[in-house]
């Protein structure tokens, strides 16, 4: 199918494009008071495009799973765009953008880059990345790039 990405293995730090945070902020809005969630394509240590996989949890106002089709299909769409799978985004609608519990205890992909959205301040999102290393999330300083 698709390997994770290394983006904190890159020589460059991580940036973001300006669109791929307004299209994660945009799905983080759009499905609000639930948990948006998905996956992030792009090229070494830049993320470019965001999609959205539907959000499978029975309670989606605190929680994320994603069936496996639809984990599949939000992969095959990095692929079709001839993208690396470099992260994966969830949003934190009422809460700030720390990890939960849950979110530890749930990561398996350790190599890849996760980013949360809170929403918490619905005017002025907060949009926080972290690694995961020794067993927990570190956040991480990033660029947003045009
Ligand atoms: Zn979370």
């Amino acid at each position: 199918m698709i390997e994770p990405g290394q983006p904190f293995d890159c020589p460059q730090p991580i940036t973001i494009t300006k669109r791929a945070v307004e299209t994660l902020l945009g799905f983080a809005r759009e499905v609000y008071p639930e948990e948006a969630s998905g996956v992030l394509g792009g090229n070494g240590s830049q993320i470019t495009h965001a999609f959205l996989i539907p959000n499978g949890a029975s309670d989606k106002l605190t929680r994320f799973s994603w069936k496996p089709e639809d984990f599949l299909k939000g992969l095959q769409q990095i692929k079709e765009h001839d993208l690396e799978w470099l992260g994966v985004f969830h949003s934190h609608p009422t809460s700030s953008s720390r990890p939960s519990r849950t979110d530890i205890d749930n990561w398996h992909y350790h190599s890849l880059s996760y980013w949360i959205v809170s929403l918490e301040n619905k005017e002025e999102p907060i949009l926080s990345l972290y690694r995961f290393l020794h067993g927990s999330f570190v956040e991480q300083d990033y660029r947003v790039v045009e």
